[in-house]
């Protein structure tokens, strides 16, 4: 008998080559085991263009009512995408779409095989890294400024009556200028979403930002952090012997180099978007990365940290074979459906779960993969043997 679910996932379709895998692993991986209960919602571009983008809004809020979600990797519009699809409109990021309504942290994580060597040869564990997704550059007034001119911070209240101004620059040659801000609630509410990320993972948290220099602006992160530490968590983290560190952000890279990894590494913005890139090409393939944005009240939405894989499709289109990696995407139904279970309280669904994921991960350790980690893949007495990406799907089903 088929594992029964209670409440139903909040499917969210995609694009391109991701989607053609979405549908194979319902049909060839989970639909076979479990009686898969979700709300469907296609968020790929033709029906984001037809429903004026609110499917994408609908999607998050089914997330706010059900708690958990697994999302396809989508088409973020550009100028190329509007003419190929003869869009209505650039549609916004439909991740940024969900994380502004959710209020998240983005968690990445690589999934480890062996025979996958990282780049960096101490890294052992997963390195999970935490973007805070609001502020900083991404939400920055800027300018060019001319010689001689002046540029001045000015804070006024709120009507608008100027209650403090400092000089930023007198300007004795032509420049730049940069206004950038944060706000308390987002610093509190990612610091909250990263310590019970890390106390429901096990793992300890790093954070370095540039207080040194930033005396008010990092400084500010720095205090937050400690003071929502201090507050909610110590007691929890000793009590699981995890620990909590703060120190600079380039003393932070010196030790996750040197590390074994296993820890969460918190990111301010600009820091999460640089790093990110970094520790995912180190441990091989974006095909191995997972994500997951986590609300501040809980709320889950599984998916794979890769894009859409758009030059695959075209030559899936024209009817040749693809080795596409489908394992972050596999793992990001995994992660649902074993917070899914958790949360419904249905051990089978775990179970299951851990299982899909052990059978992924073994059929790679065998020498079974997808042919973007053939050049990374060394293990004693195996050759690798590349599979087109349904061959990969269909051996996997085999060892679960
Ligand atoms: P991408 O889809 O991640 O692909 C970049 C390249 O990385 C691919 O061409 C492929 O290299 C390799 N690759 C990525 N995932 C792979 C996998 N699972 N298996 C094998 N190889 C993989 O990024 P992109 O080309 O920059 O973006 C394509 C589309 O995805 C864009 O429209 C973008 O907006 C969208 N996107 C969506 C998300 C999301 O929904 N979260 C994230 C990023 C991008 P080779 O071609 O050399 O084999
Ligand atoms: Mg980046």
């Amino acid at each position: 008998m088929k594992i029964q679910m209670k409440t139903p996932l909040v499917e969210m379709d995609g694009d391109e080559m991701t989607r053609v895998l979405w549908q194979w692993i319902k049909e060839i991986l989970i639909c076979p085991h479990v009686d898969l209960k979700t709300e469907y919602y296609d968020l790929g571009l033709v029906n984001r263009d037809k429903t004026l983008d609110k499917v994408t809004i609908e999607s998050a809020e089914a997330t706010k009512k059900y708690g958990v979600a697994v999302k396809c990797a989508t088409i973020t519009p550009n100028a190329q995408r509007v003419e190929e699809y003869n869009l209505k409109q650039m549609w916004k990021s439909p991740n940024g779409t969900i994380r502004r309504i959710l209020d998240g942290t983005v968690f990445r994580a690589p999934i480890i095989a062996e025979g996958i060597t990282p780049y960096v040869h101490g890294w052992k564990k997963p390195i999970v890294l935490a973007r805070h997704a609001y502020g900083d550059i991404y939400s920055s007034v800027e300018d060019k400024v001319k010689k001689g001119e002046k540029a001045y911070i000015v804070i006024c209240d709120k009507d608008g009556k100027e209650v403090r101004r400092q000089l930023i620059q007198s300007f004795d040659d032509d420049g730049i200028v940069q206004g950038v801000h944060n706000l308390d609630g987002s610093i509190k509410s990612f610091a909250q979403s990263c310590f019970n990320y890390a106390l429901e993972n096990n793992l300890s948290v790093w954070f370095g930002a540039k207080d040194t220099i930033s005396k008010v602006y990092d400084h500010r992160f720095k205090d937050i952090f400690n003071e929502v530490y201090s507050a909610d968590y110590e007691e929890k983290f000793k009590a699981k012997g995890l620990y909590f560190m703060y120190t600079l952000i380039d003393d932070v890279v010196a030790r996750v180099m040197r590390s074994e990894g296993g820890m969460l590494w918190v990111c301010k913005n600009y820091d999460g978007d640089v790093m990110s890139d970094m520790v995912a090409t180190a441990y091989g393939s974006l095909g191995m990365m997972t994500s997951v944005l986590v609300s501040p009240d809980g709320k889950y939405e599984y998916e794979a940290a890769h894009g859409t894989v758009t030059r695959h499709y075209y030559r899936h289109m024209s009817g040749e074979s693809t080795s596409t990696n489908s394992v972050a995407t596999i793992f990001a139904w995994t992660g649902a459906l074993k917070k899914r279970g958790e949360l419904d309280g249905i051990s089978d669904l775990c179970e299951f779960a851990d299982r899909l994921e052990r059978a992924t991960i073994t059929t790679i350790e065998e020498g079974y993969m997808t042919g973007d980690l053939i050049p990374l893949f060394h293990r004693e007495g195996i050759t690798p043997v590349k599979l087109d990406s349904k061959q990969f799907l269909l051996k996997i089903a085999e060892k679960l």
